[in-house]
């Protein structure tokens, strides 16, 4: 009660996370992670007032035709950036893409005695498969974990079970910091997967996939907006007797908006989108610019290998997550340190892992990077361990 009062007197929570020297610039977090600037600038604005609207965007109804309008909008960018055919859906919506994990097999007609394919590539794919798991018969297609989640499997590697209603794939896993490169082909049957952590980073072949789903926080806005891309076909699929809310039709149906949607989430991702389309010019440009972040950050560990050891085989390694151990763990508080006073965040790796991670989303800019690597290559900590 004491702190709580204290909090909101000094306009601080309760806890301080970071010292004054940090800079959105330099936020490395796994998720939510850094938004541009001209976004959070734009944002700022808008909570006091929408200029075409004269009203805060914390008080706009989403059954405005400006609201209509914007979601609109942003469906066009995300169509545009993708060249998504016409027999494509794009869905806004909540409970993250933690509810995608039993919303798809619900929707794909599942029981528990129907067999669905699952690669198991790191956490987030083992967690969707617990999850999933409930609805329906999860078979492993292949499994990274003998290899300490290390690797992204080829497509050739993938074992599928007789009779799965769609494989699930995750592209890219945020905690180990493994990219799957290449897209199924289009002959793998129905295939589902989760963007969640390089959705709109660079260009991709959607021909062989037939669902796709990505949280916004990472390269689109703030939490509270799912993107669900989904094939036509698939709409046969669903059966009688869903819950409204979990049913995909009902979203359709309403243009995604069938309750009251994150109204300030979907406006943020369409500021994100216009400075990935306008601003940044586009898919090709966005993963020319993130394989220059991840090359700058992976040539730093690699060169100090006296000092790091990172994670993914060099063949597997994401663009956007860049996780990695110190060869001397006892080192572990002075490098927490070093990177802190350096004013950078983030840089702590998920919790199931431990390590580090540099987590290089679109809005992390090729400066914040090439710092880092500065800071990386310099082994700051050994310096500090013999001062
Ligand atoms: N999938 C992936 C690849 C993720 O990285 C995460 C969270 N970081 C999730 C799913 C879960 O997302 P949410 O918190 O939006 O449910």
């Amino acid at each position: 009660m004491e702190a709580d009062e204290k909090a909101r007197r000094s306009g601080q929570p309760g806890v301080a996370l970071f010292s004054a020297r940090h800079r959105n610039a330099h936020n490395f977090s796994g998720g939510p992670g850094a938004l541009p600037q001209v976004v959070l600038d734009q944002l700022q604005e808008s909570v006091q007032c929408v200029p075409e609207v004269g009203l805060s965007i914390l008080g706009i109804s989403h059954r405005s035709a400006w609201f209509r309008a914007v979601v609109d909008e942003a469906e066009r960018h995300i169509r545009d950036l993708l060249g998504l055919t016409a027999d494509w859906h794009v869905l806004f919506l909540q409970g993250g893409s933690s509810l995608q994990f039993s919303m798809i097999p619900m929707n794909l007609g599942c029981t528990p005695r129907t067999p669905v394919d699952w690669v198991r590539s790191g956490y987030w794919s083992n967690k969707a498969a617990q999850e999933a798991g409930v609805i329906c018969d999860v078979k492993t297609a292949w499994d990274g974990q003998p290899g300490g989640f290390r690797h992204a499997p080829t497509w050739d590697q993938i074992k599928r079970a007789p009779g799965a209603a769609f494989l699930h794939m995750v592209s890219n896993e945020t905690v180990e910091g493994v990219q799957i490169a290449d897209m199924p082909p289009r002959d793998e049957g129905i295939v589902v997967c989760d963007m969640s952590s390089d959705f709109l980073a660079r260009p991709v072949n959607l021909d062989g996939l037939d669902l796709v789903y990505a949280h916004a926080q990472k390269n689109l806005g703030p939490a509270g907006v799912t993107i669900v891309l989904l094939r036509d076909h698939l709409l046969s699929r669903i059966p009688r007797g869903l819950p409204p809310m979990l049913d995909y039709r009902t979203h359709i149906e309403a243009g995604s908006i069938y309750n009251t949607p994150p109204v300030m989430a979907i406006y943020t991702m369409l500021l994100v989108l216009r400075w990935l389309r306008f601003d940044v010019g586009g898919l090709e440009r966005m993963s020319q610019i993130n394989a220059e972040k991840s090359a700058a950050a992976y040539a730093a560990l690699d060169a100090r290998h006296d000092l790091y050891v990172p994670h993914a085989a060099p063949a597997s390694r994401s663009p956007m997550n860049v996780a990695f151990r110190l060869r001397d763990a006892a080192l572990g508080h002075a490098f927490r340190r070093g990177w802190l006073d350096a004013g950078f965040t983030g840089l702590d790796g998920h919790r199931s892992l431990g390590g580090f991670r540099a987590s290089l989303y679109n809005a992390v800019g090729l400066n914040a990077t090439q710092d880092l690597a500065t800071f990386l290559r310099a082994g700051l900590i050994v310096q500090r361990m013999m001062a």
